[in-house]
């Protein structure tokens, strides 16, 4: 996932201040209501995230879910993916191998927010830390300021870039890519080859356009990519506001109401159905630029 347009420039924007809040409230939409709940969990995470110990989260993460997880010391990056962790506890799927926070500056994903490790060796990455990370990790960028997401997430979501403006986003987005390839993996053998198989671009315009309509530009990249996006939006709008965990029942209705040739592509793209793929036109593409999240 990347946010275009960044300036390696940091701001601490920070709270959502009282005023945004109450014009939110005060427009009264599906789409302000659901802005207005994110902002609302983002700054209670804020401030719960200011007396936290990113140390005894990574404990809390080991035991429970048996994940290694490296915060960098950043406790707002440690409470968001615990609370990521959760929602992925709840919905029943498969939560990453690993979990670090890493500067990404120098790498070729220095502009990436995140990235899913889908090779056992990547060049770029190994040539500034000298190790590699394990299949599956989820690698959050250390560059962008965490405490001022949900700020950011607002005019990315309103360019269509993202499917959805919620604080939790850029995370949930990274942990999809993981639970989809630990799908494939487990329907098929050579699952890493068809994760990476479908890094490849989509082609056909009647088919971006769909996507981008209904989803986001970012979905409309690569099959992976429209899994993220939309898997993220059906996940974020079926939170809890209170709690910040999903409700399962809302999770399925809402994937229930996805126009039928949007269905059909999402679920031949997560179970990779080559056949029903080939109807979107996007095994003629053999590009293959988009991995990890990097433009
Ligand atoms: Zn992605």
């Amino acid at each position: 996932m990347k946010v275009q347009n960044t300036s390696r420039t940091v701001s601490f924007k920070g709270l959502i201040p009282a005023s945004t809040l109450k014009e939110l409230a005060k427009k009264n939409t599906v789409e302000s209501k659901r802005l207005l709940n994110s902002c609302l969990g983002f700054n209670a995470v804020y401030k719960g995230a200011e007396n936290l110990n990113p140390d005894k989260v990574a404990r809390q993460i080991q035991d429970k879910f048996h994940i290694n997880t490296d915060f960098g010391n950043n406790p707002i990056v440690a409470s968001f993916c615990a609370l990521t962790a959760n929602i992925f506890q709840k919905l029943g799927w498969a939560k990453p191998t690993g979990f670090f926070l890493r500067d990404f500056n120098g790498t070729y994903y220095q502009n990436a927010l995140g990235i899913c490790m889908t090779h056992k060796r990547d060049d770029s990455l190994y040539s500034k830390f000298k190790k590699d990370f394990p299949l599956r990790s989820v690698i959050m960028n250390s560059f962008p300021d965490w405490w001022s997401i949900q700020e950011c997430m607002i005019p990315v979501r309103e360019q269509n870039h993202f499917s959805t403006n919620h604080f939790l986003a850029p995370f949930i987005h990274e942990f999809v890519h993981s639970a989809h390839y630990a799908h494939l993996l487990k329907k098929y053998k050579d699952g890493t080859e068809i994760m990476n198989r479908m890094q490849r671009e989509f082609t056909n315009q009647k088919t971006i356009v769909m996507i981008q309509k209904e989803t986001s530009n970012y979905g409309a990249q690569s099959p992976c990519e429209l899994i993220a996006e939309e898997m993220t939006e059906l996940i974020v709008n079926s939170l809890d506001p209170k709690t910040i965990l999903p409700d399962v029942k809302v999770f399925k209705m809402l994937r229930k109401q996805e126009p039928n040739l949007m269905d059909e592509l999402i679920d031949a793209s997560w179970n990779y159905d080559e056949e029903k793929l080939k109807k979107f036109d996007w095994l003629k593409s053999q590009v293959c630029a988009f991995m990890y999240d990097k433009k």
